[in-house]
Order: structure tokens, then C-alpha cells, then sequence
């Protein structure tokens, strides 16, 4: 992908704050951190998303995460941490090139990443359900 900001980064034709790299991962500091450490996994090879990125990739991809994630823990002190993936625009994807996000979290850290919880019915969640299985 030729014009995805992403696959440059990831393969180093634009310059970034790297925390980790191996032959198919380059990890960076984001550029607007939601807190101190906020990072992103990048796939050197273009996915869009969940959907099309490969099941050994992504667990790959996991792999690096904890990785990284315990230096997170060691090397900033955070209290907790947060890992976001986020696929589409209807769910916040604005970069369409496969990212995870290590977002470190510290007690008080004014951030919210968690959702607002809502109230289905016994009976609704039951219609969900079958509808996914069925
Ligand atoms: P998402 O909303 O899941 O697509 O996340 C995209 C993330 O990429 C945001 O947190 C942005 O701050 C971050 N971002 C966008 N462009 C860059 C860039 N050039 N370098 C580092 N992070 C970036
Ligand atoms: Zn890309």
C-alpha cells in the first residue's frame, strides 16, 4: 500500500519513536498518547484490519504486545494497562492499516477507555445470542 502512512513507518521509510522491531513488527510511541507510553503494533505488512489480518499474525502480534507490555510495567511503574484495537470507522479506526494499541495506565490518569454499560432485557440477550449461533 503505497500511500498508507502505516507500511511507511512500520518499514522505516518514515521516521518514528521505536520501541521494538523484529522482522515483522515495528512497535512506535503514538504520536497523540492517550497516556505516557501509549504505543501502537504495526504489522510490517498491510492489513486493513482484524478482518483480514492473518490468525498467526495477530497472534504474533499478541506476542509482541506482552512483550512490550512488561517493559511498559518495569520501565514506566504503570498501574494497569490497557490493550484497544479498534476496526472500521464505526468503531474508531481512523489509520486503515492493522494497529494495536498498549495504552499504560496509572491510577488517576483522567483517561476513559472503558465503554457505558447498557441495560438488554434476559429475553433480548437471549435473541442476540441465537442470532450469533444461529
Ligand atoms: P485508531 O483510531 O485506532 O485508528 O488509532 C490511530 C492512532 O494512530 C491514533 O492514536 C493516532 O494518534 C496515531 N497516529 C496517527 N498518525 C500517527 C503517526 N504518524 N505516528 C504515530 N502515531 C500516529
Ligand atoms: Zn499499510
Amino acid at each position: 500500500m503505497s500511500d498508507c502512512i502505516f507500511c511507511k513507518i512500520a518499514n522505516g521509510e518514515i521516521p518514528s519513536n521505536t520501541i521494538f522491531e523484529n522482522d515483522d513488527f515495528r512497535v512506535i510511541l503514538d504520536l497523540g498518547p492517550a497516556t505516557k507510553g501509549h504505543a501502537l503494533v504495526l504489522p510490517k505488512k498491510h492489513y486493513a484490519d482484524l478482518f483480514e489480518i492473518p490468525a498467526d499474525t495477530l497472534a504474533e502480534a499478541s506476542k509482541v504486545a506482552k512483550e512490550v507490555a512488561a517493559t511498559m510495567k518495569k520501565k514506566l511503574g504503570c498501574d494497569g494497562l490497557n490493550l484497544v484495537q479498534n476496526n472500521g470507522s464505526a468503531a474508531g479506526q481512523t489509520v486503515m492499516h492493522f494497529h494495536l494499541h498498549i495504552i499504560p495506565r496509572y491510577v488517576n490518569d483522567g483517561q476513559h477507555i472503558l465503554w457505558k454499560p447498557t441495560s438488554p432485557s434476559p429475553e433480548e440477550l437471549v435473541e442476540i445470542k441465537n442470532t450469533i449461533l444461529g
